[in-house]
């Protein structure tokens, strides 16, 4: 049976390294670092996040700045509040929630955010430094899945990984960040031709596709880490109930795998944690106050 990687600890424990910079950053800079979100409209999922982001903010001991617009906002009024955001020397981080309406232009919102402020690592500057190698922002899922990744493997270098998935938000930046870390990477999407063989071949294997259970344990090298990323509600056994997997087969993989994420508790508390963490490094950056941030 495959060990299982438990993301909720170590969330948890990240953001407690976060709440202990943060008091540290306090007591330097005279202020709270502060992360302000954006939400347009009322989605419902997207709530939930914006208000689970918000209490989170508030328990590390930093400042939470909330706005939340109605959906028929013009895109004009909300890269004027983008703009106001940039401009605030209390926010360190800006996130503006996605999906936006459809009556907004998504890349020119992001573009508009202040590439020092960019925590969620969006922007097309942010992307480039990415690539480059060059210190910036990275997206908080892929980050927190590397991270997931190193407290279980130690170092990446050399391993053979495969990606699912070739999404800007998460997909495109976990390549990256494998390449960074020396992997071999694989990145697979519809178009893949024989995507169970090129899963076979991988120490390491990221599914970030959206489709329920997809990847099977017989696709998978014996021993590899699988990293599942997928958030799917699925109907329950109880009639009119719905559950929560991922991408993977939990229940074939980790007959096979020798670590798994599992859904829920694996990636998915990673993200806000992450959110936390790029905020607290922008807050230092900021302010131009040195700090190891490879602490976090
Ligand atoms: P996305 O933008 O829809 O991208 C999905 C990717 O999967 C695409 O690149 C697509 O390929 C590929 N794909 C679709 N069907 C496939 C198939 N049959 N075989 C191989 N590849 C296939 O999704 P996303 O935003 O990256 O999110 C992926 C999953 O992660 C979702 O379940 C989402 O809910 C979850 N997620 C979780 C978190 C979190 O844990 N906090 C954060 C973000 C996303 P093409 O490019 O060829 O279409």
């Amino acid at each position: 049976m495959a060990d299982i990687i438990d993301g909720k600890a170590f969330a948890e424990g990240l953001r407690a390294r976060v709440a202990t910079v943060a008091a540290d950053f306090e007591a330097k800079a005279g202020r709270k670092a502060g992360l302000a979100v954006v939400l347009v409209g009322e989605d419902p999922a997207s709530q939930v996040y914006v208000r689970n982001k918000g209490k989170q903010t508030l328990a590390c001991g930093m400042a939470s700045f909330e706005h939340k617009l109605p959906a028929d906002t013009s895109e004009a009024d909300l890269l004027a509040l983008v703009d106001r955001l940039n401009a605030d020397p209390a926010v360190d981080g800006i996130l503006v929630q996605l999906p936006l309406p459809a009556h907004m232009n998504e890349q020119k919102v992001i573009a508009t955010i202040n590439p020092d402020k960019d925590v969620d690592g969006f922007h097309v500057v942010n992307v480039g430094r990415l690539a480059t190698g060059l210190p910036g922002y990275v997206p908080c899922t892929p980050l927190g899945c590397v991270m997931l990744l190193k407290d279980k493997l130690g170092s990446l270098s050399g391993l053979d990984a495969v990606v699912i998935g070739r999404s800007n938000i998460v997909g495109k930046p976990m390549a990256q960040l494998l390449i960074a870390e020396s992997c071999t990477v694989t990145v697979a999407h519809s178009r893949t031709k024989d995507l169970p063989a090129a899963v076979r071949r991988a120490d390491i294997v990221v599914a970030a596709v959206g489709r329920p259970e997809m990847v099977k344990g017989d696709w998978l090298k014996p021993g590899a880490t699988v990293i599942d990323v997928g958030i799917n509600r699925v109907p329950a056994a109880e009639e009119g109930k719905t559950r929560l997997v991922g991408d993977v087969d939990f229940a074939s993989a980790s007959e096979v795998a020798g670590a798994i994420t599992p859904v829920p508790g694996g990636v998915g508390p990673m993200t806000i944690a992450v959110l936390l963490r790029n905020t607290i490094v922008a807050a230092h950056r900021a302010a131009d106050l040195a700090f190891d941030e490879s602490a976090l």
